[in-house]
């Protein structure tokens, strides 16, 4: 029986670039002693009165279908968060809750997306960005942001492309996964203004926007005349270690949302409503900045260790839960470097090259691990970049 393109192309090599990840799980579901620096997950556990409280509500029950965009109380509650964090009113018609930021992603280019659009996306990116375009019909199309730029992307790249393919939609990501990179306000309002001149749609990820190291995180829909243009994607999956509960939401216009929720309605049929209540427990909670403070000692931690060596040399988290190194000066790409670092020393990174061709000849170290196992796994990969250095 023949499948359709849509699903079989989603990601060309089978694994949208977790091979890697794959592979080192397998190892360590076969006993052998991993140190796995690869996927974006806190290592703290969801906190225990988040899951009390799940607990109450699913016993209280709150067990049968839940209100499809979200309960009015974490619509409320999101809705608040937002206008607080960012200073732009914003009401619960504007929010839909969705399945994690992943489903939030790929409603919001459900929504604006037409099959054979073009969607651009930032290149470096988080992985599921092109397999989610391509999921929803459209056409997949990178904009590099080079390693020579500080991974940011030029406006004037993007507004060649958007021109050149006649795009629909701008996907960006700060602060940024994988890079660490956080988007200054010219660069966003580069964006904001090749987004008004193209006629795109913004869909700004702002999943890291409690894990801000430097600077200030702009959110673009702040910006003059984006509030219309611009859907925002949220989650508590990094904010308050909530990966399982797969909660997160979009924030936009409400006349979009409605349409969003209809979306929702013929494909989730909403959210548990037990996990929306744990979620509104979440935000009404001072977790966050507890949630956040193991990755910016950490990431601390890590740049202590690796200044003053140019091989590997480190790209400079603004925020997020990595570190990115350029290993280029070893002559071997990301994967090469990535693998040959799982097989001699049993630590798993995720290749560059896993984040598209801007990352290529970098790795991404995840700061998901206790400190100490944290500062002998970066020790030990400086000295395998420099037995390696051509
Ligand atoms: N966006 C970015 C940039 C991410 O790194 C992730 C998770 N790694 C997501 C979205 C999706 O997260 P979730 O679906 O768990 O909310």
């Amino acid at each position: 029986m023949q499948l359709s393109e849509r699903i079989t192309h989603l990601t060309p090599d089978g694994t949208g670039g977790w091979g890697l990840y794959f592979r080192a799980r397998a190892m360590a579901d076969a006993g052998e002693r991993i140190v796995e620096l690869t996927v974006g997950e806190p290592d703290a556990r969801t906190h225990d009165d988040i899951l009390a409280e799940m607990h109450r509500a699913a016993m209280a029950g709150h067990t049968g279908y839940a209100a499809i965009p979200g309960t009015p109380e974490l619509r409320q509650q999101i809705a608040a968060r937002v206008s607080a964090r960012t200073g732009l009113a914003t009401a619960p018609e504007n929010v839909l809750v969705t399945a994690g930021g992943q489903g939030a992603l790929f409603a919001a280019h459900m929504a604006v997306c037409d099959p054979g659009d073009t969607a651009l996306y930032i290149d470096p990116y988080y992985a599921t960005y092109p397999g989610t375009i391509r999921g929803v019909g459209a056409v997949a199309h990178p904009v590099t942001a080079r390693a020579e730029a500080g991974f940011l992307p030029r406006p004037a790249d993007l507004d060649a492309a958007a021109r050149e393919t006649g795009a629909v939609s701008l996907l960006i990501n700060s602060p940024n996964n994988p890079t660490g990179v956080l988007y200054d306000a010219a660069t966003l309002q580069g964006i904001a203004d090749v987004a008004q001149a193209r006629d795109l749609w913004l869909i700004s990820d702002e999943v890291y926007d409690t894990q801000v190291w430097d600077g200030t995180h702009i959110s673009p829909r702040t910006l003059p005349g984006m509030a219309e243009r611009t859907l925002v994607i949220g989650s508590l999956s990094k904010s308050h270690a909530m990966t399982g509960s797969r909660l997160g939401w979009v924030v936009g216009p409400a006349d979009v949302v409605a349409r969003m929720s209809n979306l929702s309605t013929h494909t989730t049929y909403g959210v548990p409503g037990f996990i929306q209540d744990a979620g509104l427990y979440a935000l009404r909670s001072d977790l966050e900045a507890r949630v956040a403070a193991p990755f910016r000692r950490r990431r601390d931690l890590v740049l202590g260790l690796l200044a003053d060596h140019t091989v590997p040399r480190a790209v400079l988290p603004q925020g997020a839960m990595y570190v990115v190194l350029d290993i280029r000066a070893t002559g071997l790409s990301g994967n090469a470097f990535a693998e040959a670092l799982l097989a001699e020393e049993k630590i798993a990174v995720m290749p560059g090259e896993s984040f598209g061709r801007a990352a290529a000849g970098h790795i991404r170290v995840a700061l998901t691990v206790e400190d100490a196992v944290l500062a002998d796994a970066v020790a030990r990969i400086i000295r395998f970049a420099q037995a390696r250095r051509k």
